[in-house]
């Protein structure tokens, strides 16, 4: 795995939906979600894309460069 999510707190809406994409990375804390643990790049990427808050940073952790948004 190379892709690493951050979420942006103040963007968060907790929707959930980065939950039901990629349940073993991101969980609800409250208001706000949360990294639990790690997954493939294509699933970061899968649930960053379902975030309709744009509120999930993805960066290559090999580069340091985001990937997304
Ligand atoms: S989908 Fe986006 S807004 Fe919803 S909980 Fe996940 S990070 Fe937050």
């Amino acid at each position: 795995m190379t892709l690493v999510p951050t979420i942006d707190e103040i963007g968060c809406a907790a929707h959930g939906d980065c939950v039901e994409v990629a349940p073993e990375v991101f969980a609800l804390n409250g208001q706000v979600a949360e990294v639990i643990g790690a997954g493939t790049d294509e699933i970061i990427l899968a649930a960053a894309e379902s975030c309709p808050s744009v509120a999930i940073i993805v960066t290559d952790s090999a580069t340091g460069e985001q990937v997304y948004p």
